[in-house]
């Protein structure tokens, strides 16, 4: 698995264990107002007043976690976008390309050529940049 990936499913991971506390946190807000209204029709607006605070401050507060967890996982799909290592053949001028692996890099001897058995070589990584291009990645 790439770097990338595997920090895309970490991601997920985390958002997914974090989505469950805040629907627990919001079943335990949602509860509250419910006992507010409860305790105000008893007349113990004392009991309502705390619960209705309490289900506010749930509400509230994974409404903002939701928002901020929403905020993270956008930005780490933005600043991961993948590494491609290009592969060329001395003799025949075979190129391959294909996803960066650990251990790569430029002038490194890898797998032979389809073409002509001869050993490929790296000659370029570089992470893909959608906006600007195919950005030359410096090592
Ligand atoms: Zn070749």
């Amino acid at each position: 698995m790439s770097k990338a990936a595997s920090e895309s499913s970490a991601a997920t991971k985390v958002s997914s264990f974090v989505l469950l506390a805040i629907f627990i946190m919001l079943v335990v807000a949602i509860m509250a107002l419910i006992l507010a209204v409860q305790a105000y029709s008893i007349g113990n607006i004392e009991v309502a007043v705390y619960l209705l605070i309490i289900g506010f401050l749930g509400v509230a507060a994974s409404t903002y976690v939701l928002f901020q967890t929403r905020q993270r996982i956008i930005r780490l799909k933005i600043e991961t976008p993948p590494i491609t290592t290009t592969i060329e053949c001395r003799k025949c001028g075979f190129k391959s390309v294909r996803e960066f692996q650990r251990g790569d890099y430029i002038f490194k001897e890898v797998e032979p050529c389809q073409k002509c058995n001869e050993k490929m070589l790296i000659t370029a990584i570089y992470r893909e940049v959608r906006e600007k291009g195919k950005a030359p990645f410096p090592y």
